[in-house]
């Protein structure tokens, strides 16, 4: 089972991820367990204040790093305790390194993990100098809080974990696994508004169908995304 930890003030939002569709019943097969803390439960204050100024002026509020460090501390504790080695600590932030398959590859190899979310303007610098292993930015935009971009990491790391999916072929098979996007998909009925199902996937015909799905792949990359063919390797 995988261990996942997430620092967060709105614990409640993770609902969300445990509780539908593939990433809710991979929580409830036991493939992996989420535990979410509040850093308002390490406040050192009656009001659970966790955020200030920042010192030098600036928009907003900057979350305390104090309340912050001791979740994350709380959260290695618990990893180590369910015998996860040398748990890592990712940030997620808009500065970070952008989150790739590949790199959710990487972290879903990993026994456990802990996620941090922030909220206002960031975070105090030395919580990143003393407790986070790594930032990662799921695009070049900002949004209000890191919970959704938690969630989308852990849903990419979630749903590689072997048995979440019903078919595992599906990893293989879709978008970004070998560096192409994924080929159009059709169901019933063959013919919708005068638009017509692809013959070659009706014809049962098993190396013209694969052939197909090949050059629909790399033909879709090319126009969405010719930077992917430059980076692919080979
Ligand atoms: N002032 C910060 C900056 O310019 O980098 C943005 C703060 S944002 C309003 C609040 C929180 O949302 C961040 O601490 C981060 O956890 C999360 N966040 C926002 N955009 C993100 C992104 N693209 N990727 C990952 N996390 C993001």
């Amino acid at each position: 089972m995988k261990r996942y930890d997430v620092v967060s003030i709105f614990p409640d939002m993770f609902d969300a991820l445990t509780g539908y569709g593939v990433t809710g019943r991979g929580r409830d097969k036991g493939d992996y367990e989420l535990v979410v803390w509040n850093p308002r439960d390490f406040s050192s204050d009656q009001r659970r204040t966790v955020d200030d100024r920042p010192f030098g002026g600036g928009a907003g509020m900057v979350m305390m790093a104090e309340p912050i460090v001791r979740s994350i501390r709380a959260a290695k504790a618990r990893q180590k305790s369910c015998g996860v080695g040398d748990p890592k600590t990712v940030a997620l932030t808009p500065a970070g390194v952008p989150l790739t398959q590949r790199l959710a590859k990487t972290l879903t190899a990993m026994d456990g993990l802990i996620l941090l979310a922030g909220r206002y303007e960031g975070i105090d610098q030395r919580v990143f100098d003393l407790e986070v292993d790594l930032e990662v930015s799921v695009g070049d935009y900002v949004v209000s809080g890191g919970e959704l971009p938690a969630m989308v990491l852990l849903d990419s790391l979630i749903r590689l974990i072997p048995g979440v999916l019903n078919d595992d072929k599906s990893i293989v098979e879709e978008s970004h696994s070998d560096g192409l996007l994924e080929y159009p998909q059709y169901t019933r009925p063959e013919v919708f508004e005068g638009l017509s199902v692809p013959k070659v996937l009706l014809s049962g015909n098993h190396k013209e169908i694969d052939d197909w799905k090949k050059k629909e792949a790399l033909e879709k990359t090319k126009f969405v995304r010719p930077d992917l063919l430059e980076a692919k390797p080979g």
